[in-house]
């Protein structure tokens, strides 16, 4: 019997789910003719900072040149602002890339990834791609149940992945639920703490988890560009952990990760203050704006600490959703994340959070018309 390329590509890699990105604006308003607004990837609104699109633009001559493979600049700049030395900073290509490596480096087949339902799919992915088994905890009130993920653990556990705040559904825990979390994992185990929204999480005073980095060894911190510095397309992350695990980490990357662009927009966009203060702020208010006007229409989001809202919305979810789009609101039907009666919201600009709220105001209305109440 003669092999194929297929029979080479392992079983656990065969059932894996593709990641469903939000639909383009282009494509949506090429197909139904109409403008759009996208309120579907957790994107920042107020785009980059003027200051990262300047760096980013006066690079782009040397393209010519591979960047710094060992993007020096922004380790250190990052090491400086989190009291951490240059080996204990990791960049890569998206946050995607680190909770992808972290994954590749220690789990294998015979070994189980931890995560919660309900949360980021990437760390599911991950955990299945390395052969692991994964190990899924329900959630509590649309959170992360830490306990009784604490209690899941095995000696055959490698790693665990959390993100705080969790998207979709916008809930964080705090550091003393935390703390006593970290302090129910064995040393053996690595916790890998995805904060790419933890900016927007103002009301819960979270301290730096740094802190509880400096006292663990197993603790691996992602950060993102991609949020509030408002880099989504330029792709780049960075992690905070031990320079063991790194060091591993860096043989698996690719070579050139992360392009001399994204390395310059990102190093500036860490000196602008004041857009990320001003980006902090207006989600802040469109947040709350957003979440009573979607409450005045009968909804009930769940509080959110990040830059987009989640709340059940009923079986219709998908259905509100396509109504929604032919208004051109884009937004994000949960059922492909686990919630097939939910709904996530990613806060806009004033004027696209009004449009969303008046064109959910007008489908609700058409429903009832039509007798389809949407069940909230
Ligand atoms: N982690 C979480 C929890 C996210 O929601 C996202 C993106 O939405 C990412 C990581 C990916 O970020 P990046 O653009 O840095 O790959």
């Amino acid at each position: 019997m003669t092999r194929t390329i297929e029979d080479l590509i392992p079983d656990y890699l065969r059932g894996l789910p593709v990641y469903v990105p939000g639909k383009p604006i282009e494509e949506v308003e090429r197909e139904l003719k109409i403008h759009a607004v996208k309120l579907a990837s957790n994107e920042n609104p107020l785009g980059p900072s003027p200051m990262a699109m300047a760096a980013a633009r006066a690079v782009l001559g040397d393209s010519n040149r591979y960047p710094d493979g060992g993007t020096r600049a922004l380790r250190e700049a990052l090491a400086e602002r989190h009291g951490v030395s240059r080996e204990e900073i990791f960049i890569g290509l998206g946050s995607s890339e680190l909770i992808d490596l972290a994954a590749r480096v220690l789990l294998r087949p015979g070994l189980q990834g931890l995560t919660s339902e309900g949360t980021y799919a990437p760390f599911s992915v991950a955990i299945r791609a390395s052969g692991a088994e994964l190990v899924h905890i329900a959630q509590r009130d649309f959170a992360f149940d830490l306990r009784a993920m604490a209690k899941a653990i095995t000696p055959k556990t490698g790693v665990i992945y959390l993100a705080n705040p969790n998207n979709p559904t916008g809930s964080a825990f705090g550091r003393e639920e935390f703390d006593e979390f970290l302090a129910a994992v064995p040393d053996d185990v690595l916790v890998v703490l995805d904060e790419a929204y933890i900016h927007y999480a103002v009301s819960m005073g979270l301290r730096d988890s740094v802190e509880a980095y400096r006292k663990r060894k197993n603790l691996l911190i992602l950060r993102t560009f991609s949020k509030v510095y408002g880099l989504a397309g330029l792709r780049i992350g960075s992690a905070i952990g031990r320079p063991e695990l790194l060091s591993a980490m860096n043989k698996l990357r690719t070579p050139f990760n992360t392009s001399g662009v994204a390395q310059a927009g990102a190093l500036a966009a860490l000196d602008d203050k004041e857009h990320v203060k001003r980006c902090i702020a207006t989600n802040e208010t469109e947040r709350k704006r957003l979440s009573e006007g979607l409450a005045k229409l009968g909804f009930r989001p769940v509080p959110s600490e990040a830059n987009f809202v989640f709340m059940v919305v009923g079986p219709d979810a998908k259905a509100l959703g396509d109504d929604l789009l032919h208004m051109g609101v884009i937004v994000r039907p949960l059922g492909w994340m686990g919630f097939p009666e939910a709904m996530r919201i990613s806060i806009g600009t004033t004027e696209e959070n009004d449009k969303c709220l008046s064109a959910m105001a007008l489908v609700i209305l058409r429903r009832a018309g039509k007798g389809e109440l949407a069940a909230r």
